[in-house]
């Protein structure tokens, strides 16, 4: 499998060539993400769970006075942390130093499945560099569902109506030539699919999937027992630049399960990371607590806290069927406050997920907050 190292380096070169379109470039690391702010050395009792869309960003537009919002929770105590590429350009867009160990991203639990599949071929779905980021979390054979399907010629019929998958196809070519030239691929079975971010192209990654799903891992040969499948999330929709909201992973998931279940004779089993579970809401306390007791540690402080137990956690979201709701099944520490930036629009409450607080704007958060622990 040593051309998979191959393959990394011709996405480092992609990587240039999808700077210029950023939506598609920073989605991969940014969709649908929490970021954690900890309370600095004055204030050690509470910390902050940001949704990032809908709720400080809009796409890259940040919104609801995010910037100014921010900087008055927190100064710079960063440095000698590598940033990831999400944390940077969250510090550009809103003018204040964001570390990578600020940002939980939706796919960040996949790491939790490295064990069990780090030498196991696996495929990646959705826009971006799923297959970039699944291997920098320690994955080492795995395939982006674009680099897996164009070794299966005709395995999409629609393909030559999609002038983007050739242009793309013609830019891989060199490394896809040393590929397929080992012919391997045919006869090697997926032994898992994740869906990183939100599938670019739904007709063909559902037909892949399904071919892959149906075939125990073998698109093409006779049917056999499913592979795991895991997604990043299950967000039904979320609120981009257009006016109206967008359907996300959660309604992608549902046409592939709703497909699957017809032409399978067993219902399509998987697994969705993200919120509204619980797993998402504890491990954003765990990195708050690191986070803390890291800033203690550079600013030479001791704090008699106790590690396990903050007084609050806010989780600051727009949508109610993830944020609120999974702020809410975690329960104490968790306070919910809801925003009307994003999917959110209502005058009131949501009815079936009650936030304990709603408001217009992320500025609106920062001064209850900030007034609630008494620190303005
Ligand atoms: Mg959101």
């Amino acid at each position: 499998m040593g051309s998979f190292g191959i393959l990394r380096r011709a996405s480092q070169s992609q990587r240039s060539n999808t700077k210029q379109l950023p939506s598609l470039f920073f989605s991969l690391l940014f969709s649908r993400s929490i970021s954690q702010l900890s309370s600095q050395s004055q204030w050690p009792s509470f910390g902050i769970a940001f949704d990032i869309d809908g709720v400080v960003l809009r796409e890259d537009t940040p919104i609801g006075g995010s910037p100014q919002a921010l900087r008055r929770l927190y100064d710079d105590s960063g440095g000698g942390f590598r940033e990831s590429k999400r944390a940077f350009q969250l510090s550009e867009l809103l003018g204040v130093n964001i570390l990578s160990s600020q940002v939980l991203q939706g796919h960040s639990p996949f790491k939790q499945l490295v064990d069990r599949y780090e030498n196991e071929f696996i495929v990646a779905v959705g826009k971006g560099e799923p297959a970039a980021v699944m291997f920098e979390y320690g994955f080492k054979n795995v395939l982006s569902i674009d680099e897996y399907a164009s070794f299966f010629e005709d395995i999409d019929p629609l393909a030559k109506y999609k002038k983007w998958t050739s242009k793309l196809a013609a830019n891989q070519s060199s490394t896809f030539n040393k590929i397929t030239q080992t012919k391997s691929l045919y006869s090697q079975r997926v032994q898992a699919a994740f869906v990183v971010s939100d599938s670019v192209d739904w007709s063909r990654d559902i037909q892949v999937l399904c071919d892959i799903l149906r075939t125990g891992g073998l698109p093409g040969r006779e049917i056999g027992n499913q592979p795991p499948l895991y997604f990043a999330h299950d967000d039904l929709k979320y609120q981009a630049t257009f006016p109206s909201e967008r359907f996300g992973m959660g309604a992608f998931r549902i046409a592939l399960e709703s497909i699957f279940n017809r032409i399978h004779p067993n219902a399509l089993e998987y697994t969705s990371f993200g919120k509204p579970n619980s797993f998402v809401f504890r491990n954003a306390e765990t990195v708050l607590k690191q986070l803390l007791s890291s800033l203690d540690h550079k600013l030479h402080v001791d704090h008699a806290i106790d590690e396990s137990h903050f007084k609050t956690v806010y989780m600051v979201g727009d949508n109610p069927t993830v944020d609120i709701k999974g702020a809410r099944q975690a329960g104490h520490p968790w306070f919910s406050i809801l925003t009307r930036t994003g999917v959110f629009k209502g005058k009131e409450n949501d009815a079936d997920f009650p936030a304990d607080l709603v408001v217009d704007t992320v500025e609106e958060v920062v001064d209850y907050i900030l007034r609630k622990e008494r620190i303005s």
